[in-house]
């Protein structure tokens, strides 16, 4: 992916006084492939590269940056300036409701971004309604009203009639929604469209049409970053003839580095203004150019993490369990399944070390992320619900007989018992030494 690919053309110039064209163009060439090959469209990736490579010469006689570091900070800068600096608006109409329109391919994940996107908007103090105008399949318009169910949104169901020709059946469901949104004082209704698997011109002639009905302050252009070059061609496609006024890149948890979010920018002009990173409702954030650009490059999405920490651990308990587990009496089983509670909810094991830095102490996280089982949280919490209080709070009690009970009782095994006992003996008595002489006071001041 480009991360590696750049580590490795940075470190090949590590080391070497000034930056000169000889030797940059190695780095220059890894880089446009690496760009290439993180699905960044040929004419953005040759264009880029341009740029880079001129700043990175007119910047010889700089600063105390090694040249490494000065074209690591040159291609973050230009890809930053490429995505647009801040994180775009999402516009409202002055007379509500605001109309958002989602477009895009079948399976890109427009039904479950509007979910999202009204779930966001609730938080945000709005009141959205949900409608789907997908009249093909009938499985589509029940697919949206669950998840509006499951996020307690308003929806506009409203009734097929027989007979009545598909094109017709949509457009009257936009209206009746639109008027069931004003009558009901929500401010934005969300449409959800229907999705081909490739462009088609029923659909677009359809969309065309939807637009003019509905007058949409927002169309936005869902995108599945894994498709690569495939949803750069579908964005314009769907931009030629709506002018969408943004994008969502969806399935930000997989694989996709996020190349196809340089490209989309570039050839459509609209700005990325949300990514989705997971199925799940909450999984769904407005869009960080500078941190996908870090992702991208390989530098880690710490400012992600730290965000999500913040919103969901709870501060009061974390920070009684490092009391706790600095003091002298230790923490007991029953505050470590509380602390794997807490991580839990940053999301998957996986995602948590995705968004780490690839160099530097977490070097080879995102490797590893690979091969993290996340059942084995399961497991680990499963043992210690099947003990009882007693010996949560004081495991020295905890013998042959129990390990054995504990074992059946969790669906585990006795070695899986024995091995969790063992880490909890070892993690407490590391954190009591800690916790001895300046360790507590420090923790106490890092997390005051
Ligand atoms: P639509 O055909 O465009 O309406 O797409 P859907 O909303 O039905 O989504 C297609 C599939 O992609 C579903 O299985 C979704 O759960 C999945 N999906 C959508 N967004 C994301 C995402 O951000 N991450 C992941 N992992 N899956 C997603
Ligand atoms: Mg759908």
């Amino acid at each position: 992916n480009l991360s590696d690919k750049l580590q490795r053309s940075f470190k090949n110039l590590r080391g070497q006084g000034a930056i000169t064209d000889e030797n940059i163009s190695d780095a220059m060439r890894e880089i446009r492939l690496a760009l290439l090959e993180s699905d960044v469209n040929l004419d953005v990736a040759t264009n880029l590269v341009e740029q880079i490579r001129a700043k990175a010469m007119g910047s010889q006689i700089a600063t105390a940056l090694s040249p490494s570091e000065q074209i690591v900070k040159i291609v973050h800068d230009e890809l930053v300036a490429l995505l647009g600096k801040d994180i775009a608006k999402f516009k409202t109409a002055s007379q509500p409701p605001s109309v958002i329109l989602m477009a895009g391919l079948q399976g890109s994940g427009k039904t479950t971004t509007s979910g999202k996107l009204a779930a966001w908007l609730k938080k945000g103090g709005h009141r959205p309604m949900l409608v789907s105008v997908d009249v093909y399949r009938p499985a589509a318009r029940e697919q949206l009203a669950i998840v509006a169910r499951s996020i307690n949104a308003s929806l506009y169901e409203g009734k097929l009639i027989d007979g009545e020709a598909a094109t017709d059946s949509v457009l009257r469901l936009a209206k009746e929604a639109k008027r069931d949104a004003a009558n009901f004082g929500c401010d934005i209704l969300i449409v959800d469209t229907a999705g081909r698997l490739g462009i088609d011109q029923v659909l677009m002639d359809e969309m065309a049409r939807l637009k003019a009905l509905l007058n949409p302050s927002e169309i936005l252009f869902v995108a599945d970053a894994m498709t690569g070059q495939d949803a750069v061609k579908s964005a314009k496609a769907f931009n030629d003839l709506l002018t969408i006024t943004g994008a969502v890149l969806t399935k930000m948890d997989g694989d996709a580095r996020g190349g196809a979010a340089l490209s989309i920018r570039q050839i459509t002009g609209a700005p990325i203004k949300f990514i989705g990173t997971g199925e799940k409702p909450d999984a769904f954030e407005p869009f960080h150019p500078d941190r996908i650009v870090s992702r991208i490059m390989g530098m880690g999405d710490i400012a992600t993490l730290l965000e999500r920490a913040e919103e969901k651990l709870d501060r009061g308990k974390a920070e009684s369990f490092a009391k706790k587990a600095l003091s002298g009496d230790g923490f007991s089983l029953e505050d470590f399944r509380e602390q794997l509670r807490q991580i839990k909810k940053l999301g998957s094991m996986k995602s948590i070390m995705k968004m780490l830095p690839s160099v530097g102490p977490f070097a080879g996280m995102a490797q590893a992320a690979e091969n993290v089982d996340e059942k084995q949280f399961g497991r680990v919490e499963a043992i210690i619900n099947s003990m009882t209080n007693k010996e949560r709070r004081n495991s020295d009690i905890i013998n042959g007989p129990r390990r054995k009970r504990i074992a059946a009782g969790s669906g585990t095994t006795v070695q899986e018992v024995n091995n969790l006992l063992r880490q909890h003996a070892q993690m407490s008595k590391m954190f009591k030494t800690m916790g001895g002489g300046g360790g507590m006071k420090q923790q106490q001041r890092l997390m005051a």
